[in-house]
């Protein structure tokens, strides 16, 4: 898929309609549409990479950047004492569907049973 296809790429550019709640040169943060969770945000890079595995090591700062945004985002929504849990699913068999690489927060219920 091509970033011309892809639609964290189009919600970056504009177009197509989705609230940006944080935004910066590295990665930027949506809701998900289809919550699993009261609280559930993507942090996606701003960069077109398909999968965890494709990061180049040259690119790499930009997993702590987005690690560092995920920070932010939880206390912003005040699930940092409640506890959270960040999820990045890479290829087939864990659920990626999305082929631009993209960090799920998850929170505000209680996960321990989802594993
Ligand atoms: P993954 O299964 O890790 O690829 O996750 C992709 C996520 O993107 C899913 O949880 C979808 O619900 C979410 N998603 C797909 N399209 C949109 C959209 N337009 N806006 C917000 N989230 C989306
Ligand atoms: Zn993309």
């Amino acid at each position: 898929m091509t970033p011309e296809e892809c639609i964290f790429c189009k919600i970056h550019k504009g177009l197509i309609d989705s609230e940006i709640l944080y935004s910066d040169d590295n990665c930027f943060v949506i809701r998900d549409i289809s919550p699993r969770a009261p609280v559930h945000l993507l942090v996606i890079p701003v960069l077109h990479i398909t999968r965890l595995v494709d990061v180049n090591i040259q690119d790499a700062h930009i997993l702590g950047g987005m690690l560092k945004v995920a920070s932010v985002m939880a206390i912003r929504e005040n699930i940092v004492e409640s506890g959270y849990r960040l999820v990045v699913n890479q290829g087939e068999n864990a659920g990626q569907v999305v082929p631009h690489l993209h960090l799920h927060i998850l929170g505000a219920k209680s996960l321990a049973a989802m594993g």
